[in-house]
C-alpha cells in the first residue's frame, strides 16, 4: 500500500511537472467507481482547466484545477498516478506498469493535456478513486474531518503530538500510532521503525509511555518518514525515475524486515511478532 512518503514523492514530482498545464480530455476504463463524476461537471470544471498547484493531505492527493475544482485521489491498495510525455515519471504501488506501455490493463482513468502529454490512474485492485469536486468543499470531506494532524508540518509539536494520543490511552502505543485521527500517514514501516528508534515495546499501553519517551517517538516518526521522503518511499521496488531506480527507505530500514537479523544497536536479534492486527518487527534486547 503507497505510504505517506510515495504519496508525497508523487505530490512533489506532480507540482514540478503539470503546474500549469492544461487538461483538455478524459478517459475511463471499464471501471466508473474509479471515477464517480457526473459527466455535465468533467465537461464544465475539468475540461479546460489548468492545473494550479499539487497538495497533499495525509495519503490524499488533490490537484487543484483553475476552475475551483479540485481532482482528490485516493490511491488506497494498489493506486500508482504516472506521467507520459518529454519526460516520464511514475510512483505508487510498485509494479512493472510503472515502466511499461501505458494504457495496460490496470488503467482506470487518463488524462489528456493540451501539450500531448498524458496522466494515467492504474490501480489493479479497483480500491482506489479520483473525485472532481468544488475546492471548497475538498475541507468538508467525511476524511478530512476526522484525519489527525500531519506529523511533519512545521506547526506541529511535541505537545501536539502527546495531546493526540490522550483519546487512546488504553491501547497499545503501535495501534495508536497507526490509527490516523491520531496523527495522519504512519503506516506500518514506519511505527515500527519509530517505536525501535525510541526504544518503545510496540505493545505498552498508551498510559504508560513517559514524556520523555513521547518526545523521543516523536522525534523518530519524523526523522523516518522525512527520511523515507527524501529517498522516494518506502517500497521494495522503487520507480520514481521511470528508470527502474531502486533508492529506498527499505535500505535504511533498521528493525522493519530484520527479523533474524542482529540489532545494531545492541546486537539481539531482531523478532517478528503479530500485534495491533499486523506483522510487528521488534528487538528484544534494547527496548523497554
Ligand atoms: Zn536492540
Amino acid at each position: 500500500m503507497p505510504e505517506l512518503p510515495e504519496v508525497e514523492t508523487i505530490r512533489r514530482g506532480l507540482q514540478d511537472i503539470i503546474t500549469g498545464k492544461k487538461i483538455v480530455q478524459s478517459k475511463v476504463y471499464d471501471s466508473p467507481k474509479s471515477f464517480p463524476n457526473s459527466p455535465s461537471d468533467v465537461n464544465n470544471f475539468l475540461y479546460g482547466s489548468e492545473i494550479t498547484s499539487v497538495r497533499r493531505r495525509a495519503k490524499v492527493l488533490m490537484i487543484d484545477l483553475s476552475t475551483n475544482y479540485t481532482l482528490v485521489i485516493h490511491l488506497k491498495m494498489t493506486g500508482q498516478i504516472i506521467y507520459r510525455g518529454d519526460i516520464k515519471f511514475g510512483a505508487g504501488h510498485p509494479n512493472d506498469s510503472l515502466i511499461g506501455e501505458l494504457p495496460d490493463k490496470s488503467t482506470r482513468v487518463s488524462f489528456d493535456f493540451e501539450d500531448g502529454s498524458k496522466l494515467f490512474f492504474n490501480d489493479q485492485r479497483k480500491f482506489g478513486w479520483i473525485k472532481l469536486i468544488p475546492s471548497l468543499e475538498v475541507k468538508n470531506l467525511p476524511f478530512m474531518q476526522k484525519v489527525g494532524p500531519e506529523p511533519l508540518d512545521d506547526d506541529f509539536t511535541v505537545e501536539d503530538f502527546i495531546h493526540r494520543f490522550e483519546r487512546r490511552k488504553n491501547t497499545s502505543i503501535k495501534a495508536a500510532l497507526l490509527d490516523q485521527t491520531v496523527v495522519a500517514g504512519v503506516g506500518n514501516i514506519y511505527a515500527d521503525e519509530s517505536l525501535w528508534g525510541a526504544k518503545i515495546d510496540p505493545r505498552r499501553r498508551v498510559k504508560d509511555i513517559t514524556n520523555d519517551e513521547f518526545k523521543s517517538l516523536y522525534n523518530e516518526v519524523r526523522y523516518v518518514m522525512d527520511l523515507s521522503i527524501k529517498k522516494g518511499g518506502s517500497t521494495d521496488r522503487n520507480y520514481v525515475d521511470a528508470e527502474g531506480n531502486k533508492g529506498s527507505y527499505l535500505e535504511f530500514a533498521r528493525v522493519f524486515r530484520r527479523e533474524g537479523q542482529a540489532c545494531k544497536r545492541c546486537g539481539h536479534i531482531i523478532e517478528k511478532i503479530k500485534h495491533a492486527g499486523r506483522g510487528t518487527h521488534i528487538c528484544p534486547g534494547c527496548m523497554h
